[in-house]
């Protein structure tokens, strides 16, 4: 059994829905549970259609209609024949979302986002089904829903592993097919009510499904040769990572490299699952590979941008120390506030930390502390992690800029750099 996971870059259009068939369809040997992500940027656009539901803005009408045309015009491209069933069953899937939006929101926003966002997810993988039924690829759509359960933390919702481990197998153990389309992202209360898993959770997805069937190995397709050293936003020339260890990843992951989600690691390294990232454009190439072997980890330093930062110093009014009873309540109000803290460092009567720079909630924040101390920004600061580093990477780097903040150990390097004009 193996897990092949595609992004919504890699099923953005009906090429792109083409071309994962042909991945799909060359894998012969083993069984195969595919999970798929919302086609292309479909769940910004659902986020969209949600805020002008809560906002009982009628422009929502309009909205649905795009995401429905986007979703028919591929269809319209990959199915000469009109009366492919595909067609009636993607108007069944909007319907229920009609109704929706038709009535008045009836929960949380966190509810509500869920029995909508899930939407995209059910569409793509209802599309990729039905193509592969044309092209005579013998599968079977499956409802995570049905199998991947969670409690009911709406958008960031946690999952049940032996429940959810149960079912799996169950669905799975007894298919006829070989191949299995399922969604990413999403899965149910024990309520029956739809929940997700967190932004770009479909990864997460795939390793839940390997690690409750012991897959032999997980892949990622997308639309990069396989985890790079860097992001090609910010670096001319970037290498392939060819073999890193989970340690690594989930480092790299925690930092803030963004090629895989950061949850989906773990359930594979404690089945020693090895995972590939390879790119959809180029499937022969050999991509990267993440398994136990950490022998390679340093071959070639990796950076990691925080763009965006906000670096927040607090002192305290009447020269107290922050001691830790004052540390665990400051930290107790970023949890209530929800922030994550990206670096920090403290000092006798001084702590200073970093968040991406979100306003509303730094508001919050310092409103909830300005009383016991005086609060410093530094805005538009980048946070920048070097693992595995050489001194002549960091001069390099720092050559012009100013640190606010820099913290070192053996293999790891970050800085703090002021937003410098
Ligand atoms: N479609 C969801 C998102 O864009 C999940 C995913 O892509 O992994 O966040
Ligand atoms: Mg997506």
């Amino acid at each position: 059994m193996k897990v092949f996971k595609f992004g919504g870059a890699s099923v953005k259009d009906a090429e792109g829905v083409k071309n994962a068939a042909k991945i799909i369809e060359s894998q012969l040997d083993d069984k195969l549970v595919v999970v798929v992500s919302a086609m292309g940027k479909t769940t910004n656009a659902l986020e969209g259609l949600l805020r002008l539901h809560l906002g009982r803005n009628v422009e929502v009408f309009q909205q649905l209609e795009a995401i429905k045309s986007f979703h028919f015009g591929i269809c319209n491209d990959l199915f000469e024949n009109k009366k492919n069933p595909i067609f009636q069953e993607l108007h069944n899937t909007f319907v229920e979302a009609e109704w929706q939006i038709e009535d008045e929101p009836i929960g949380t926003r966190g509810f509500e986002y869920d029995q909508l966002i899930g939407l995209g997810e059910l569409l793509s993988t209802k599309i990729l089904s039905a193509y592969l039924d044309m092209k005579e690829v013998e599968n079977i759509w499956v409802d995570a829903r049905d199998v991947v359960r969670t409690d009911n933390t709406y958008q960031a919702a946690k999952v049940d592993w032996d429940e959810t481990g149960r079912l799996i197998q169950d669905k799975f153990s007894n298919l006829s097919e070989r191949i299995a389309v399922t969604q990413g992202f999403i899965g149910s209360s024990s309520e029956n009510f739809t929940t997700t898993l967190g932004r770009e959770g479909s990864d997460f997805s795939a390793a839940i499904f390997a690690s409750s069937l012991n897959a032999k190995e997980v892949v990622i397709w997308k639309d990069v040769e396989g985890m790079l050293n860097a992001d090609p936003k910010h670096y001319e020339s970037t290498v392939k990572l060819e073999n890193i260890s989970y340690k690594e990843a989930v480092e790299l992951a925690y930092y803030g490299a963004s090629v895989i989600h950061p949850k989906t690691v773990k359930p594979l390294e404690n089945r020693q699952i090895p995972l590939f990232v390879k790119s959809f454009k180029d499937p022969a190439a050999s991509g990267s590979l993440i398994n136990k072997n950490s022998s390679r980890d340093g071959d070639v330093p990796s950076y990691i941008h925080k763009e965006n930062q906000i670096l927040v110093s607090f002192s305290s009014r009447d020269f107290d120390f922050i001691d830790e009873r004052k540390l665990s309540e400051i930290f107790e109000l970023f949890s209530i506030i929800g922030l994550s803290v990206n670096i920090l460092q403290n000092s006798a009567i001084s702590f200073t930390v970093v968040f991406d720079n979100d306003r509303s909630k730094i508001d919050e924040l310092r409103k909830a502390v300005s009383e016991k101390y005086k609060v410093t920004y530094n805005e538009r600061a980048t946070l920048i992690t070097i693992r595995h580093f050489t001194d002549q990477i960091i001069n390099d780097l720092l050559k012009d800029r100013t640190v606010l903040l820099e913290q070192r150990t053996r293999s790891t390097a970050r800085f703090v750099l002021a937003y410098d004009i």
